[in-house]
């Protein structure tokens, strides 16, 4: 009896002594996507949108060969449920240098460099079940929804979408993909969440999740030796203990075993190693659809001169936009971000505009509204003072009244500015028009050496202005 009630007491504790383990251990992250105004659908339309721009700045791999060895692993990690379902695709681009990115909504590009760098096939599944929990954690759009909380509703509501896509219209907010893009660089939490996400897809998928920490900390001492940020890191910083909390990640995840090996990635390695260089330059001082940021080292970073401005020069020949305050021609290379009902459209090529540094080659054309009774003069002094607030280094040189073709009073008034273009200075032509309602605005800018080549461009599209009288 008594040893019977010893035996129970020792039991009870035990048992007792296992739930206060249990409590103990740590417990798996919940982890959801977070705040976001964007809907998926818009994921979706963005990352296609963005994704024909890149497969433009970047030369895809034709080797099928290559692309099936990654396209077959990231099909197999995005069937998880964890992957959420969107409409993944796996590119490979040939860059030197070790990097991946996601889009929004599922488009995966992986550079050459990166799986030359992976020791085994599971090491480069971890870095693209990394790149898939980003898309399925919404990191990209998270973050530009809380860096334009009040601007983006207006313009996700549709009303703002004009012809240049989604991404057009998102580029007036300095939302692109160039370097500190707020879709493709991500803060160091979202980059712990992603590793656990990934940890989970892969250890799903049949490959070691061991590998994720083995390569990261591969790349790290890779950094350590040369001095040099490894690309992957400017883009996806590290977080705290990386290599610990993947390894506590998996301590967590049911024991299995890893059969996903193809042991292939020998083979994928020297067909790379075989591949011609790409050919220098492919032009890319700007960043595709990106307005604003100004030549960093994240992001989808093409191989480029910053100080080639020549791919970004307006073509003769011209077409015609309209919008509800004025018409004029615009050169037929370059794009317009914005539509026939924005407040200001930016005209450029992808190669002239900058993340965060703005347009290096290019014009910004808009309405600025009078705030008494409209007059030429006063309404131009006001539009530079708000130019000079958004630039504090644009000089302003001598202006001079004139008249468009059509009659219309104008004033044009020479400017200057550092140019994102490496080592130039940059020329701005600002023509104000007047308008009934303010001033329509024409500001026409280009890197000062190439001033010559852009002139009879910009002249032309002067002259095309027409604005209702
Ligand atoms: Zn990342």
């Amino acid at each position: 009896m008594r040893a019977a009630r010893i035996v129970f007491v020792l039991a009870v504790g035990a048992v007792l002594a296992l739930a206060q383990q249990k409590n103990n251990q740590p417990k798996p992250r919940n982890l959801k996507p977070g705040f976001n105004l964007f809907s998926k659908d818009q994921d979706v339309q963005m990352g296609r949108e963005y994704a024909a721009q890149v497969e433009q700045q970047f030369v895809v791999v034709k080797n099928e060969e290559v692309n099936a060895f990654v396209r077959n692993m990231g099909e197999r990690l995005a069937k998880s449920s964890l992957a959420d379902k969107y409409p993944y695709t796996f590119k490979v681009v040939q860059e030197k240098s070790i990097n991946a990115f996601a889009l929004p909504g599922g488009p995966t590009f992986t550079h050459t460099g990166l799986i030359s760098a992976a020791d085994n096939d599971s090491q480069v599944a971890a870095v693209l079940a990394h790149e898939i929990a980003h898309v399925a954690l919404r990191h990209g759009t998270n973050q530009a929804s809380k860096a334009n909380l009040i601007q983006l509703p207006a313009v996700l509501g549709g009303a703002l979408i004009g012809n240049g896509g989604l991404t057009g219209t998102l580029a007036q907010l300095g939302i692109g993909l160039g370097s500190n893009s707020v879709l493709l660089k991500m803060g160091r939490n979202a980059e712990r969440d992603s590793d656990l996400l990934g940890t989970r897809m892969m250890a799903e998928a049949g490959y070691n999740p061991v590998e994720m920490a083995r390569f990261f900390e591969k790349l790290q001492a890779e950094n350590g030796r040369s001095g040099r940020l490894t690309e992957f890191f400017a883009s996806h910083p590290n977080p705290e203990n990386r290599v610990k909390s993947i390894q506590a990640e998996i301590l967590m995840l049911p024991a299995r075993t890893y059969d996903a090996e193809s042991g292939q990635i020998g083979r994928i390695k020297e067909i790379i190693k075989g591949m011609p260089d790409v050919p220098k330059p492919k032009p890319q001082p700007g960043q595709p659809g990106a307005q604003g940021g100004g030549g960093g080292q994240s992001g989808p970073q093409p191989a480029g001169n910053p100080g080639d401005y020549r791919s970004a020069r307006p073509s003769q020949s011209l077409r015609q936009f309209r919008s509800q305050a004025a018409a004029f021609n615009y050169p037929e290379n370059w794009q317009i971000a914005g539509d026939q009902n924005a407040q200001e459209v930016v005209i450029a090529s992808p190669a002239g505009v900058f993340q965060g540094g703005g347009i290096g080659y290019g014009a910004i054309a808009g309405l600025s509204q009078s705030r008494g009774r409209p007059n030429l003069q006063n309404d131009t002094q006001a539009l530079i003072q708000t130019f000079q607030q958004r630039d504090q280094n644009l000089r302003v040189g001598n202006s001079r009244g004139f008249r468009l073709q059509s009659g219309a009073a104008a004033i044009a008034t020479r400017m200057t500015s550092p140019s994102p273009f490496q080592g130039q200075t940059e020329a701005d032509v600002l023509v104000t028009v007047e308008h009934p309602s303010g001033v329509f605005y024409l500001l026409l800018i280009a890197p000062e050496g190439d001033l010559g080549a852009a002139q009879p461009v910009f002249d032309a599209m002067i002259d095309s202005i027409q604005v209702p009288r």
